[in-house]
């Protein structure tokens, strides 16, 4: 079925479902799609699982018959469209420009509205919109998740793989608690800028080191840093799950957190060091277009929001040297590279402050990670990063760098190479501490590489 290139689909929505603006827009992407199967053979489930419903194209079929004929969602559609790990290589791969992102987002809110989940389903999916949005109840969860950890198998054997698998993810160490209150970071020497830093609720708890490098990064360089108060998760998390009233309003919560600040003191960027949460606010602006009260403010806010990569690519970075020679696999998380189309940039910031920087075969596949999936889809997700880690180890890097917090947690968890983000690394690089991960005996033979060279 793959590479035949057709004509534009054919749909038949009535004029009354063409009232609703979220089928009109689904149309409208279904309608720029040809058939042709491009997108197959970038998709990470078709490529594992060999099963044209497991593909961009077999999915969006689905989702076609279900809306058109104003279906309820049932057992194989949720299947399919719950396998997908919205990493959008299939929009990159898309000839024809076929916004998939939208079109899947709307079928997540359909099948959360109409159909009914198996009870065990439906009360991990409620625990995990409720726990992982909130930085306290998720710093809570992590810590029974760790004492826990030994019953990972038992789990598994009694049939419970998404608990098995959350307590597998569980870091062995939670690191301290981030700074959580808003505040301010003045820049050193002349201020060139000022920005707001999204903390995000994942990262705070999990990889606090990553905002923390950020904030010593930006303002070395003369930006300063605020943490806008009132600001939260993205929504992005609950977003994917479906559940669009719990995610319109966490974004409408960081909307007003965001031009309260922007028209106060005044924002050249938003920055967001999670590329998922990136992709999220860079949407915000389609997400509340139907709400007349919000719709233009969420698009400033999105005109606003740049990945902390993105932005340093703008600035004169300053490096010391210190890491000069470091081999750097760079994953490209699939937020990034596929939904902000952000690719160059974090490569060229590493080699500009010294690393040597290494493409990771198949780099357009995702690792498995992508928001709750590593949870809830624990066999494909396990087989994908399996994938991931033995391709990134055929470059040999002494470090792994990945702009999201998600990619970092599920790599790490395959392999003993370390993981952190290319922040982390810029922040080294230029004066700030080694990252945590780095030390240790891994790195030993970088360091002779490069005492060597300087030979
Ligand atoms: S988003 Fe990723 S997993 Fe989903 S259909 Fe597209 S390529 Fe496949
Ligand atoms: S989504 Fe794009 S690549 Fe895939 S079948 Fe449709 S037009 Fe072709």
């Amino acid at each position: 079925m793959g590479g035949r290139i057709g004509k534009a689909m054919q749909t038949t929505f009535t004029l009354a479902q063409l009232a609703d603006p979220n089928v009109a827009e689904s149309e409208k992407i279904l309608r720029t799609c040809v058939h042709c199967g491009f997108c197959t053979a970038t998709c990470p489930t078709y490529v594992l699982l060999g099963d044209e419903l497991d593909s961009p194209r077999g999915r969006i079929y689905l989702i076609k018959d279900m809306l058109e004929n104003d279906k309820p969602a049932n057992e194989e559609v949720t299947l399919h469209i719950d396998r997908c790990l919205s990493c959008l290589a299939c929009m990159t791969t898309c000839p024809s420009g076929v916004h998939y992102m939208h079109l899947v987002d709307h079928a997540r809110v359909h099948i959360e509205n109409t159909y009914r989940r198996p009870l065990l389903n439906r009360m991990l999916r409620a625990v995990l919109a409720a726990v992982l949005p909130d930085n306290r109840r998720f710093r809570a969860a992590l810590t029974l998740a760790r004492l826990a950890k030994p019953l990972a198998p038992l789990m598994a054997l009694v049939g419970l793989k998404p608990v098995a698998a959350m307590l597998r993810l569980a870091p062995a160490r939670l690191p301290a608690p981030a700074m959580a209150e808003a505040r301010v970071f003045p820049a050193e020497g002349r201020r060139q800028g000022r920005v707001a830093l999204m903390a995000g609720c994942v990262t705070p708890v999990v990889g606090p080191s990553i905002n923390e490098a950020a904030i010593r990064v930006l303002t070395r360089h003369g930006i300063e840093v605020v943490l806008p108060e009132g600001q939260g998760c993205c929504g992005g998390i609950v977003h994917h799950m479906g559940r669009e009233h719990d995610a319109l309003a966490a974004v409408r919560r960081n909307v007003d957190a965001w031009i309260a600040e922007a028209d106060g003191e005044g924002l050249d960027a938003i920055l967001i060091t999670a590329s998922g949460c990136g992709t999220t606010v860079k949407d915000y602006g389609f997400m509340l277009r139907s709400d007349a009260a919000y719709a233009g403010k969420a698009k400033r806010i999105s005109a606003l929001a740049k990945d902390i990569c993105e932005y340093l690519a703008g600035l004169n970075i300053r490096s010391t040297g210190v890491a000069s020679g470091f081999v750097t696999a760079y994953h490209g998380a699939c937020s990034l590279q596929h939904g902000q189309k952000i690719t160059r940039e974090p490569k060229e910031l590493l080699s500009r402050a010294g690393f040597v920087v290494k493409d990771v075969p198949e780099g357009h596949l995702c690792c498995g990670s992508a928001g709750t999936y590593n949870i809830l889809e624990d066999d494909i997700a396990k087989r994908l990063r399996a994938r991931k880690v033995a391709n990134i180890e055929k470059v040999e890097p002494d470090v792994i760098a990945a702009g999201n917090i998600g990619c970092i947690t599920q790599i790490a968890a395959g392999t003993t190479i370390p993981v952190v983000h290319p922040v982390e690394l810029v922040d080294w690089a230029t004066g700030g501490p080694q990252p945590a991960a780095l030390k240790g005996t891994v790195l030993t033979a970088a360091k002779a590489r490069v005492a060597e060279a300087a030979v």
